[in-house]
């Protein structure tokens, strides 16, 4: 669950699940059974970390364009079977219809970015010498894959979390051990499974299935792991990591600031404020989850946006129908964080113009636009995940960038204007690792660039051009010499003669002793 970047996170203890160990997943909609995964154990997970080694090195050898062969027929498959995944993801997660196909999108998207770049992004370097002293040296950097990366998913999106992250993995060369959050691990179990039995493709990729203790064993048994999830967890993982020695890469939780500034056009700002804080129930990372708006626009603003939340259609809509806009909360436990965070702006003196209190069947959370909001309240300050949207007035854009900037968190935001300079000058200002002028959420999706957070967002960055694959990867100095000298200067034995010669050249090259003495000259 979403918690405050100070939060110590509850690993879930396994003896108080009872056995056999299984996973019971439950459509938070309707709070039917969807199905059921195995809750391994740390040695089950150990095994699947010996097979995944065991392939590995095969995969390797394969090169990028070998390898490439296996990720596009992947994702013919999954595109072949689209209806059957989707609606996992439809009914685990509780979505509309709508909101699940956004996952086949980006599944489609970094699978093709990256089986088209990745062996450009994997190619050997071979950059000059440094210097004339070091003119006999050929150096290349090469790339070679961690043998087995572990790659950790929170519930928001079962198949585009693993999505961002598996396709650059596989594509470095690497063995890969998903792990699925326990609150939705099922249609990502199913694409899993066709990686290893409908395609030909190699065993490695491979699925923990299981609660906390099961990710906590797969960053026990990986050379490198890439966590999506909690600030909180994530930290827990950090620290496991540091332990381990290994490189851990982690994107967390989010806060993300809208500022619409008085020059905005102000129908895009609002159909912009919409989606970006609702869409998937506003269980986004890089949601709308707080408004700042120019005083002199601010009512007129709010008024629109109530209008334009009333009309969206929250629901569970049949597969295929298209009937809802945005559907259920995660999980009663992320319901009952927007509730608590409602609650506590309500009694601190905030107005809820629509929505407010979940509606009576199911887990759904109705739009929610509070307005007299400010930053004593958890719904300006912690991380909500969910569709709340408050509106704050602010004096002008510097009060914007103040109030953007005053948070533990760094992910990504937006500003609104008609002036694209003033938008990258306020842009520029605010303390994130993503930022978007005139659109919300639109920067994830621009793979060339890096997705990550800063501040108590993230460590490193998630995906997103060369380094989403080189992250996957050592680098490996490799130096050979371009002639065949019987010795170099520095070796033994030492004598004076050889001091000299090195001192007049470290004088000529390193200290620049010439363009001292023409600076003399020239007084
Ligand atoms: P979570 O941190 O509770 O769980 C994420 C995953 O970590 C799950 O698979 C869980 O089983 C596993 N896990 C739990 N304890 C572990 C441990 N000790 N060691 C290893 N793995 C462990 O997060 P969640 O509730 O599933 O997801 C919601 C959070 O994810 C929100 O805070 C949200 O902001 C964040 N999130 C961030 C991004 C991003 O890209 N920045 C994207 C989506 C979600």
């Amino acid at each position: 669950m979403s918690a405050s970047p100070e939060t110590p996170v509850e690993t879930p203890d396994r003896s108080a699940f009872p056995e056999p160990s299984v996973v019971v997943v439950r459509n938070p909609a309707d709070d039917t059974v969807v199905g059921t995964v195995p809750d391994m154990t740390a040695t089950e997970v150990a095994d699947l970390a010996a097979r995944l080694r065991a392939a590995q090195p095969a995969w390797e050898a394969l090169g990028p364009e070998g390898r490439k062969v296996h990720l596009l027929r992947w994702l013919d498959w999954i595109v072949d079977n689209k209806e059957h995944i989707l609606g996992l993801v439809h009914r685990e997660a509780g979505k509309s219809w709508g909101d699940a196909q956004i996952e086949l999108l980006v599944a489609v998207e970094v699978i093709n970015y990256y089986a088209k770049n990745g062996a450009r992004f994997l190619a050997d370097e071979t950059p000059s010498p440094h210097n004339v002293s070091a003119i006999t040296k050929r150096l290349r950097l090469i790339r070679r894959p961690y043998q087995l990366v572990g790659i950790i998913t929170p519930w928001n999106y079962p198949l585009a979390m693993p999505m961002m992250d598996v396709p650059g993995a596989l594509m470095a060369g690497a063995a890969v051990m998903t792990k699925p959050s326990e609150v939705t691990p099922l249609a990502w179990a199913e694409v899993v499974r066709g990686w290893n039995e409908e395609i030909g493709a190699p065993p490695v990729l491979g699925l923990a299935s299981g609660l906390g203790p099961t990710g906590a064993a797969v960053v026990d048994e990986v050379d490198m792991v890439q966590f999506t999830g909690s600030t909180a967890t994530g930290r827990r993982i950090g620290v496991r990591a540091a332990e381990r020695l290994i490189p851990a890469s982690l994107e967390l939780g989010g806060k993300d600031a809208m500022v619409v500034l008085a020059d905005a056009d102000l129908d895009r700002a609002v159909d912009g404020a919409v989606w970006g804080g609702l869409f998937n129930a506003g269980q986004s990372c890089i949601a709308v989850e707080r408004v700042y708006v120019e005083a002199p626009v601010y009512d007129e603003f709010v008024e629109r946006l109530v209008n334009a939340v009333d009309r969206i259609r929250v629901g569970h809509d049949a597969q295929g129908s298209f009937d809802a806009d945005y559907g259920a909360m995660a999980n009663e436990q992320q319901m009952g964080i927007v509730e608590r965070q409602v609650a506590d702006a309500l009694e601190r003196g905030a107005r809820a113009l629509t929505g407010g209190r979940r509606l009576a069947k199911g887990l759904f959370f109705p739009p929610t636009v509070l307005v007299d909001v400010d930053h004593s309240m958890l719904a300006m300050t912690e991380e909500t995940f969910g569709p709340l949207l408050p509106v704050m007035k602010v004096a002008d854009e510097d009060e914007a960038v103040r109030l953007a900037n005053d948070s533990p968190y760094g992910l990504a935001g937006s500003i609104w204007t008609s002036d694209a300079e003033r938008g990258l000058r306020v842009g520029r200002r605010i303390e994130t690792g993503g930022m978007n002028v005139n659109n919300a959420m639109t920067n994830v999706f621009q793979f060339p660039l890096p997705m990550g957070g800063w501040k108590s967002s993230g460590l490193g960055h998630r995906f997103g051009g060369a380094y989403g694959i080189r992250k996957y990867c050592r680098q490996q100095a490799f130096v050979s010499e371009r002639v065949h000298l019987k010795k170099e200067i520095h070796w033994y034995p030492n004598t004076r003669r050889k001091a000299q010669v090195t001192d007049k050249a470290l004088r000529l090259l390193g200290m620049h002793d010439w363009r001292r003495r023409l600076g003399r000259a020239a007084k």
